[in-house]
């Protein structure tokens, strides 16, 4: 059971602002089970009560999932004095509660889930979950077949182990190399510091996957969607 303020869970559905919401409460155009319901501040149960606006019943679900392409320029953070923030694109009715689920750099691009839902994000954070990550990134230097082995040994980035195995892809390679990187842990700027411990600096760096979640190549930099149910379902 979930226990929720009728204006709130009316604002959340995005049948309108706060303000907006109490309003048409106060106006009798909202029933609760059938009953017109004039207190903005009534709790009801959104598993079981049936809230209507003007006759049709409203939509509410606890948790949103937002897929953001993170563009670069902007910090993974849902507030900052300096840069903007992931926040900022993303469109939704109850931004206050959604907060980004781990973290790009400020210059690294690609996906993020953006969610209220904290005993997933906590789930998918916790050290010893090891939710895959894919990376594609672009790099100073010639990638080799040795690189390859190294990555897939562990990398000593100056932490007391080295990384766990990672699975390094060659798309090209030359004077700049483009690769795949899929590492199972997330230690903090943990791509850059590998390829900079193999003195191949990162040029580019965009997360492509997340676990079982994979970027919409529909999206562009800056863009956003809410996952499908099957996505959703399938990162639980
Ligand atoms: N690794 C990095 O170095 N930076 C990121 O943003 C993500 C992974």
């Amino acid at each position: 059971m979930e226990t929720i303020r009728l204006d709130k869970l009316l604002a959340a559905t995005g049948a309108g602002t706060r303000s907006e919401v109490k309003n048409a409460i106060r106006k009798g155009r909202v029933t609760v089970n059938g009953a017109v319901c004039k207190s903005a501040d009534s709790k009801v149960d959104a598993d079981k009560d049936v809230i209507c606006l003007d006759g049709a019943p409203v939509v509410y679900t606890r948790y949103e999932y937002h897929m953001l392409y993170k563009p670069a320029g902007c910090v993974t953070a849902v507030r900052d004095a300096r840069y903007p923030t992931v926040m900022d694109y993303i469109s939704s009715a109850r931004k206050k509660d959604l907060f980004p689920v781990g973290r790009l750099d400020l210059d690294t691009e690609g996906l993020l889930l953006i969610t209220n839902d904290g005993e997933l994000a906590h789930r998918l954070l916790a050290p010893g979950w090891h939710v895959d990550k894919t990376y594609y990134a672009r790099v100073q230097g010639e990638v080799t077949a040795e690189d390859i082995r190294r990555f897939q040994e562990g990398i000593d980035i100056g932490e007391k182990r080295p990384t766990m195995p990672a699975e390094l892809e060659i798309l090209a390679a030359g004077q700049e190399s483009e690769v795949r990187v899929t590492i199972h842990e997330g230690k903090y700027h943990q791509v850059k510091r590998m390829f900079a411990a193999i003195g191949k600096p990162v040029l580019y760096l965009k997360r492509l996957r997340m676990g079982s979640l994979t970027l919409d190549e529909n999206l562009q930099a800056g863009g956003s969607r809410l996952l499908t149910q099957e996505e959703t379902e399938a990162l639980h």
